[in-house]
């Protein structure tokens, strides 16, 4: 059976258009196909929660408490007030349960409310209950007139994903639940299983049918985790089946070129190499020099620490490239970046009589012009660049390696732009991570990678002491710092610079400039910040690096910019408005040296629960991997930084810092089920494939809409 027949053969009662549905209509439909992208009848039933709210049980309003995130009340209602002027007018409610009474506040949609709303009717309300002045209130609650069904209590809401337009046109949550009720009586017969049997039977999980109406309207608290348990599993067995498959096809299907040839890699370390690799370095060129030799294309993802020494694996990569008349590219995030990585590889790239070349989009178009002919001819054998580097314009007479320097995550689709730039044979592809990222996270992203680690930084280096201060301890700071300067060394302060208060920051910044100058008169300094141009930048920069300037006030921008392993202090004010991995990609710009190196985080004494395990965990310790983990856990992978432009991280029902087990289960059953069959012959495992066509269909659809 080919994927068109499988595909033709499903039924099609799941591409009902929304409109059809009853209780929706055009009106409605039009609605949620703007606002939701909710089309058809697959649509709805895949829209899912993110939340439920338990309902299961009423409150009483003499026992309630602040705690509480929501209150559930069976009441009735008493008599209405309209109290209030202009912006502070409000309709109060008086509602009693008869262990107490409270109040019902609206600010909005007030003549609504107050033309329906019935005095001595019994109500349910649900909402925050608010402690103020002696007396409990809710405002804006939701507000339903007591009925035999609802009487019952016993259910949890189920929360959707909204926009404010919906809201305002009564297309709430409870009006999704109403919609996909109506959808689950009757589509019940229609959905089908999508994991096979042996699956369903070893996890012990219950059915797609059961589960897609337990998520949605759960019968009760068992039903409801049981239903997300196998909903977890099947959306992470099935990112992990297509990356793992994809994965093996590269391996199986796509052949590599065969770099055999070490002559520059060998003058390279006899002659050129400044210090001697760290073991874990060794052990990953052997990995990925093996990968190289055997015929088939390289995906490999290196991980390694904020020093950890990555940059010098990637040019002896490079290198293994050339010896075999093979180019090499490098891509980084950013021009700073791009930059300072040629800055570095020309270097070495001069003394073994390599032509190198820059390319960003600053690029002049002369130079742009000379540097397109070389790659194009073969003269140019290495090429560091910005993303200018994926254009189309770009081509090379034999590109052997890619190398891909990651501050944010590069798409599977740009890493495969980059393969399409050597037509006969998919060039070997490293890419490098510049933060640590925890396991689960490696594995959604990363999976259809190899991995390896650099798991050791270089002999001789201090970890870097880490503390907190408050704001008002900042004399004693200076005078740590003039102590640290009076032994030669060189110091970072950094502010935050976020976006929307722009204003504000660089007003921060430049206070911190003139208080700085002032305490240390006679100490050179230079500040960096995104707002100067790119030559005041440089040249500030420059001073600072040369040593000309002792002290370098800035904002993130020197995040991966600068490589000063004479600087030995980092100072970061307002701590609590970084991220932890900011935090640690800060600190990484120091310990660069043989001196010890310090670490000083500025906060004032009010700090969240949250920003204090943020500093608990820097100053506790200096290794990434562990910093990511915590990270995951207080942010959530959406937010993770080198994630945020990843499209893989929506997950609609897994959360990766919570489901690593189930992550792993279903990695291994995936990886079982390729190894065993991998054309999916087997009659149990039918469901996968006609899963895996209905997913290419609805990406094909999507495409098409979006
Ligand atoms: P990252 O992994 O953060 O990219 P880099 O490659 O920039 O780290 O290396 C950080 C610094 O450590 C550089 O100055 C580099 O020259 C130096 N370095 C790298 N490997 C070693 C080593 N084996 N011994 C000593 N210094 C090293
Ligand atoms: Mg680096």
């Amino acid at each position: 059976m080919t994927s068109e027949n499988i595909t033709a053969g499903r039924s099609t009662f799941f591409d009902t258009k929304i409109e059809f549905l009853k209780g929706v209509g055009p009106q409605k439909a039009a609605l949620l196909n703007e606002e939701l992208g909710i089309f058809t009848f697959a649509d709805l039933i895949q829209h899912y929660p993110f939340r439920h709210e338990d309902r299961t049980v009423f409150h009483q309003i003499a026992s309630l408490n602040e705690q509480m995130p929501a209150a559930h009340i069976k009441g009735r209602l008493r008599e209405k007030v309209l109290t209030g002027e202009g912006g502070k007018k409000r309709l109060i409610a008086y509602f009693t349960d008869g262990t107490g009474l409270m109040e019902l506040v609206w600010f909005q949609g007030i003549p609504w409310f107050e033309k329906n709303l019935r005095p001595n009717a019994e109500y349910i309300v649900y909402g925050k209950p608010v402690y103020f002045g002696g007396r409990w209130s809710i405002t804006h609650p939701e507000i339903d007139l007591l009925t035999p069904e609802n009487e019952q209590a016993g259910y949890w809401q189920p929360i959707y994903p909204l926009t404010e337009k919906l809201r305002r046109k009564f297309v709430d949550s409870r009006a999704l639940s109403r919609y996909i009720r109506t959808l689950l009586d009757i589509a019940l017969p229609h959905i089908r299983e999508t994991l096979p049997d042996t699956l369903i039977k070893k996890f012990r999980l219950i059915s797609k049918g059961d589960a897609l109406r337990n998520f949605h309207l759960p019968q009760n608290a068992q039903w409801l985790h049981q239903a997300q348990r196998r909903l977890k599993f099947e959306e992470l067995f099935y990112n992990q089946f297509r990356l793992i498959k994809n994965k093996l096809l590269h391996k199986t299907e796509y052949p590599g070129l065969v770099f055999n040839e070490v002559h520059l890699v060998k003058e390279f370390y006899e002659k050129y190499l400044p210090f001697s690799l760290t073991g874990a370095q060794v052990r990953v060129l052997q990995e990925i020099h093996a990968d190289l030799k055997t015929g088939k294309q390289m995906n490999r993802l290196l991980q390694g620490d904020v020093g950890s020494g990555k940059t010098i694996v990637g040019f002896i990569t490079m290198l293994f490239a050339l010896d075999n008349h093979a180019q090499a590219c490098l891509m980084a995030p950013t021009e700073i970046l791009a930059d300072q990585h040629y800055q570095g590889l020309k270097h070495f790239a001069d003394l073994l009589g390599i032509n190198i070349g820059k390319l960003t989009g600053s690029t002049k178009k002369k130079d742009r012009e000379v540097i397109h002919r070389q790659l194009l001819d073969g003269s140019m054998q290495i090429i560091v660049g910005t993303h200018a580097l994926i254009e189309d314009i770009v081509q090379f007479q034999n590109l052997g390696l890619c190398i891909i320097d990651e501050q944010h995550r590069f798409g599977v689709a740009q890493r495969a732009r980059l393969w399409a730039k050597n037509p006969r044979i998919n060039p070997h592809m490293l890419v490098m991570t510049a933060t640590p990222i925890p396991r689960t996270l490696a594995m959604t992203l990363y999976g259809d990678l190899d991995i390896s680690a650099i798991d050791e930084l270089p002999a001789g280096r201090k970890p870097i002491k880490t503390v907190h201060r408050y704001d008002a301890h900042r004399a004693s700071v200076f005078g740590f710092m003039k102590d640290e300067l009076a032994k030669g060394r060189q110091i970072y302060i950094v502010y935050p610079l976020i976006e929307e208060s722009e204003k504000i920051d660089l007003k921060d910044l430049m206070d911190g400039y003139e208080s700085i100058s002032r305490s240390f008169p006679e100490v050179p300094l230079s500040i960096l910040h995104g707002k100067m141009k790119s030559q005041d930048k440089d040249y500030e920069m420059r001073r600072f690096v040369t040593g000309e300037t002792r002290m370098m006030v800035a904002t993130t921008v020197i995040e991966v910019g600068v490589n000063v392993p004479n600087a030995s202090v980092m100072v970061i004010e307002n701590a609590e408005r970084f991220g932890l991995s900011q935090l640690h990609q800060l600190r990484g710009r120091v310990g660069r040296g043989a001196e010890q190196s310090y670490c000083i985080l500025m906060t004032d004494y009010k700090i969240s629960k949250d920003t204090k395990l943020r500093i608990e965990t820097m100053c506790r310790t200096n290794n990434g991997f562990e910093i990511a983990e915590v990270d995951l856990q207080l942010r959530g992978p959406g937010d993770m930084a080198g994630t945020q432009q990843s499209g893989l991280v929506d997950l609609l029902v897994a959360n990766l810092a919570q489901d690593g087990e189930i992550l792993k289960a279903a990695r291994i059953a995936a990886e079982e089920i390729l190894e065993n069959d991998p054309d999916l012959i087997q009659p149990v495992n039918l469901p996968i494939r006609q899963h895996l066509a209905n997913l290419r269909k609805e990406e094909t659809n999507w495409n098409r809409i979006s």
